[in-house]
């Protein structure tokens, strides 16, 4: 059992997301370790994006700060129905109604119940409107996009190991670029402006790259779904060398 205090409050705001009105909830991003030693991963798509992660660098590795993530993981992963409840609960304050909030400032829909409690809490809570990055392609096609909650809006976004089943000729799809000229050479447009053109403004959502330089210089120019195509493409090269060394032998 978690050794992890429970979160008296859900849902916060930082200054960038109170200047437009969304309240966030989050998870600790990708792989770590729980205080009762339990090993956990809420990105398990993720991809190249895991190697330049912005919330798994600076004030997001402090331990305060990684601590109330963790607790909140903590508590869905032992108590979903009673998180659930707090959720539905917090979400049907006065403050949210007409507002927004962000599912996961970092961390994904990592398994099926988890999203699963998420779309009944947008269905219960048709006043406000609920929306996510993810690079959750199949359970999405799966358990979303046959019947989504009107309030429940998603962008995808490459960087993650399904990218290949995305299709930005159908999909609401988000990359990151090196830099504002590439991405306007893509066909992208900015969301830099507010976090909420993910999921209303054109959709073909660009991010800038990250001003980090380890992280520059990993992406290398890159756009995450271009590095991540050339990671696939890599890896389908090895398999197959691995094949053909196995009927040689
Ligand atoms: S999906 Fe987001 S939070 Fe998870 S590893 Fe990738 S960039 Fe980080």
């Amino acid at each position: 059992m978690s050794t992890n205090p429970r979160p008296a409050r859900l849902l916060t705001q930082n200054k960038d997301l109170r200047r437009i009105g969304v309240w966030n909830w989050t998870l600790p991003a990708w792989a770590g370790r729980l205080a009762d030693g339990r090993t956990y991963n809420t990105c398990p798509s993720a991809g190249v994006c895991a190697q330049v992660c912005y919330a798994r660098n600076g004030t997001y590795r402090f331990r305060n700060v990684l601590a109330r993530h963790e607790a909140n993981l903590a508590y869905v992963l032992d108590d979903l129905p009673g998180w659930y409840a707090q959720m539905l609960d917090e979400t049907g304050h006065r403050r949210h109604v007409d507002g927004w909030v962000r599912i996961h400032d970092a961390g994904d829909f990592f398994s099926d119940d988890y999203l699963r409690a998420w779309l009944d809490i947008a269905r219960a809570r048709p006043q406000v409107t609920f929306y996510a990055y993810t690079k959750e392609v199949e359970r999405f096609r799966r358990l979303v996009e046959p019947d989504p909650p009107t309030n429940f809006r998603w962008v995808y976004s490459f960087g993650g190991r399904q990218d290949a089943l995305l299709d930005p000729t159908r999909d609401r799809v988000a990359d990151v670029f090196p830099d504002g000229e590439q991405l306007a050479a893509a066909g992208y447009a900015d969301q830099s402006d507010s976090d909420l053109l993910a999921v209303v403004g054109p959709p073909l959502v660009g991010i800038p790259a990250n001003n980090i330089p380890a992280f520059r210089r990993r992406q290398a120019g890159r756009s995450f779904a271009q590095w991540q195509a050339e990671q696939d493409a890599q890896r389908a090269a090895r398999r197959a060398r691995g094949r053909s060394q196995e009927v040689g032998r």
